[in-house]
């Protein structure tokens, strides 16, 4: 029994879809790792184009410091000299040096014209440049006055700029360090910058190049020479290319990037920077647990949003395809299942089980709803006891329809028609509260003749109408010829219906006599309805009733025929014909609406007719149901001088007790038996009901009287009325009443 339509299709759809969100998941946690990754990536790039755009400008303000110094110190330089030379009359050592304290300057040195240290700020008194000496070759040249760039002191080895201007006598020498310089432009320098950068915390390394890829500055503490380029690299830089790549380097995971370095149009070498990857890897990673924890909290409000919009519509399902009572699907579901999963099974044999309760609104009368909720739930709970797939289905308040799959055969249908039987039988003898709820079965199969969903409902109709006529505690298993049947059935359903709304143009009435026995008069005509279908073409009355009373069409169509025979009635009191009765079938379903006399009463107005002319046949089958209410409207009808007569008596089951108590004129007794007299050796049977008649004094009519011993039978045995095709077969209106007038000269009034 594993099969249940709502558990799979939910198990599917919620493994599909958490699957996917996985799938999604995953996707999404990779894409924003990535996103991340080149997010990162693009900023150290973008960060290393800005530090090499800082360099460069340093590097610029750099050559312009050192030009501004350079000019400051000449500035210093000269106005030292000018001061020394202003002075040169009153030279001494001590005045030198009061002067390189005032200009700040580091050697001052007065030379006479043989180029010979004749006063100093310093060292060196007496000291004498001989040719090749720069000193030596001012003194003896023509310039006037010589600045020189910073040069090295051959003695000292130390940077200086010297700056000389010749006197009268003598000449000035003086001299600034130029390690001050350095001091000055250091913050400039290359070197300064690199370490700046290494600074920086998710930068490791940082090389300076020059054009011959020659490192000259990099971090303090590392070793320039073992620094190697490796081929792309190299091509990278030879071809001035921004160069990225991921490497290892001096065993440390670096991202690095390799900028060329220009000023103007002049190629100054190459910057590298490398990046250390950990910082990289830490900040992606909070970056990724972050986008992480946003990425599942959108998730779980995701998931929060499926559960609670699947939990409505799990809720709006179950208004919808729920017998909340039972427990169990309704008719809708069915519907449903047939539309998505039935008709997609064609390899297994598929059935609809009807069960119907014959009982059920007497059982709720006498016990009460729930009891018979109860009972029924009891039932459903047997029903999973079969030993195929099954789901139950609630079809009408008393009717369950049951799914049935994959079974192996016919026969075993009818085992599990008997089994089902079986286990409802036992709940019937169940000890305390028992079931007193009977049922009649059915089980049509979903062959190929069923082709939708309307096609299997017109079938479970049909069957379910079966069943309501049907006999307690037995199954119809419905075969081709029944299936045929319902189709037709249904055919003729829908041409009832069209026939109502062209007001039954396709209808119309014949009228069969019956004959007085004592008097050999035609005392009246039975009106019997005819209906021509232009799509289906004759239909005889016994297939058409059926259906108009189970489409309460009957009603309609009933008080049309009521109206037509009153007008038949109506030309007959117009030709004279005041003694012959029209006699009307009625059926029960006319009879039970509430407005059914007042409209009999109505069309009597109407057509202005003698009630005592007219007679209602009604079935003895009727009076079953329907007992009380029925002999209520009779007693009405009667009391209007409409006379009643009780139709086919024999073959239902009224009681003589219960024929006592209901007020009626005529029993007809049903051609059945009539058809038995051949001869006239008694029949018990049908003198026995004769006399029951007369001792309830009613008039007896027979009817389907075909031979003339029936006849003669019937007359010597106290029978009123004969109708049948001895007589004449129903015939049209003016036939008959020129047959009435015909026989009726003859006979005796
Ligand atoms: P019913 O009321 O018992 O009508 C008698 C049926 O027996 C009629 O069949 C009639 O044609 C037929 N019949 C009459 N004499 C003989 C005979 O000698 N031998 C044989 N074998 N049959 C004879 P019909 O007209 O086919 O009607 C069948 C049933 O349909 C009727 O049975 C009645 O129950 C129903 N019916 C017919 N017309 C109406 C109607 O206007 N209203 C209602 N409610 N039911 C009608
Ligand atoms: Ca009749
Ligand atoms: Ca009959």
């Amino acid at each position: 029994m594993g099969y249940d339509y709502k558990k799979n299709k939910f198990k599917k759809d919620s493994y599909i879809n958490i699957l996917l969100m996985l799938i999604l998941y995953l996707m999404f946690s990779q894409i924003i790792s990535i996103v991340i990754k080149s997010f990162l990536v693009k900023n150290m790039q973008d960060n290393s184009a800005q530090s090499v755009k800082v360099h460069i400008s340093r590097l610029e303000n750099s050559d312009y410091a050192t030009d501004l110094a350079n000019d400051f110190l000449e500035e210093r330089l000269f106005t030292a000299c000018q001061t020394v030379l202003n002075h040169e009359g009153e030279l001494s050592n001590e005045f030198l040096e009061e002067i390189s304290r005032v200009h700040k300057v580091d050697h001052i040195y007065w030379y006479n014209s043989q180029a010979k240290i004749e006063y100093t700020a310093n060292d060196y008194l007496g000291w004498q440049a001989s040719e090749g000496d720069p000193i030596y070759e001012f003194a003896m040249g023509d310039e006037k006055v010589l600045i020189e760039p910073i040069r090295r002191a051959e003695d000292s080895n130390i940077y200086t700029k010297y700056g000389q201007m010749k006197g009268k006598n003598g000449f000035v020498q003086v001299g600034i360090l130029a390690d001050k310089i350095q001091e000055l432009t250091k913050q400039f320098c290359p070197q300064g910058f690199i370490n700046d950068l290494v600074e920086q915390e998710d930068i490791s390394y940082a090389y300076y190049l020059d054009n011959e890829n020659k490192v000259i500055f990099c971090n303090d503490d590392i070793d320039r020479r073992t620094f190697e380029l490796n081929n792309d690299e190299k091509n990278a830089i030879e071809n001035s290319q921004v160069y990225y790549a991921e490497k290892n380097h001096l065993g440390q995971d670096v991202y690095e990037i390799i900028h060329p370095i220009y000023m103007g149009d002049m190629k100054k070498g190459s910057l590298i920077i490398m990046y250390t990857m950990e910082s990289l890897k830490s900040l992606k990673n909070k970056l990724y647990i972050i986008a992480l924890g946003l990425l599942t909290i959108s998730c779980l409000i995701y998931i929060v949003y499926i559960y609670k919009t699947r939990k409505y519509n799990n809720m709006l399902n179950k208004l919808a395809y729920y017998d909340s009572v039972l427990g169990i699907y309704n008719q809708n579901y069915l519907e449903r299942l047939f539309e998505e999963e039935i008709t997609h099974r064609a390899s297994v044999n598929k059935a609809i089980m009807l069960i119907k309760y014959k009982n059920y609104d007497m059982v709720r009368l006498n016990y009460g709803q729930e009891a018979v909720n109860n009972m029924l739930v009891k039932n459903i709970n047997h029903l999973k006891k079969l030993p195929v797939d099954n789901i139950q289905f609630r079809y009408s308040e008393d009717t369950i329809s049951v799914y049935l799959e994959d079974y192996k055969d016919k026969n075993q249908l009818k085992e599990l028609s008997d089994l089902v039987l079986n286990l409802f039988g036992k709940n019937l003898n169940e000890p305390g509260r028992g079931s007193f709820l009977s049922i009649s079965l059915g089980i049509i199969e979903i062959d190929k003749n069923v082709k939708s969903f309307i096609d299997l409902s017109n079938y479970i109709e049909s069957l379910s109408r079966i069943l309501e006529t049907g006999k307690a505690n037995e199954y119809v298993i419905c075969d081709e010829r029944r299936k045929e049947k319902f189709l037709l059935d249904k055919k003729v359903e829908k041409e009832l219906l069209d026939a109502y709304f062209r007001n039954y143009d396709e209808f119309y009435l014949l009228y069969q006599p019956y004959l007085d026995l004592k008097t050999n008069r035609i005392v009246g005509v039975e009106v019997l309805a005819r209906w021509e279908n232009k799509e289906l073409g004759f239909i005889p009355p016994d297939k058409f009733i059926d259906i108009a009373e189970k489409t309460n069409i009957i009603v309609s169509l009933g008080k049309w025929i009521i109206k037509r025979s009153c007008e038949f009635l109506k030309s007959l009191e117009n030709k004279g014909i005041d003694d012959v009765k029209v006699a009307i079938n009625i059926s029960v379903v006319q009879l039970i609406q509430d407005d059914f006399v007042s409209e009999v009463l109505a069309i009597i107005e109407e057509t202005k007719v003698n009630p005592k002319m007219l007679k209602f046949e009604i079935t003895e089958s009727a009076l079953i149901d329907n007992y009380q209410l029925i002999s209520k409207k009779l007693d009405l009808l009667r009391m209007e001088g409409i006379s009643v007569s009780l139709d086919d008596f024999g073959t239902g089951h009224s009681s003589l007790y219960r024929l006592r108590k209901i007020k009626i004129d005529y029993l007809k007794i049903d051609k059945s038996f009539i058809g038995y007299i051949h001869s006239k050796e008694k029949d018990a049977l049908i003198n026995s009901i004769i006399s029951m008649a007369k001792d309830l004094d009613l008039k007896v009519i027979a009817e389907g009287v075909e031979e003339e011993v029936q006849k003669e039978y019937l007359k010597e045995n106290n029978c009123d009325i004969i109708q049948g095709y001895l007589l004449s077969r129903p015939i049209p209106d003016e036939d008959v009443i020129s047959l009435i007038k015909d026989y009726n000269k003859t006979g005796e009034k």
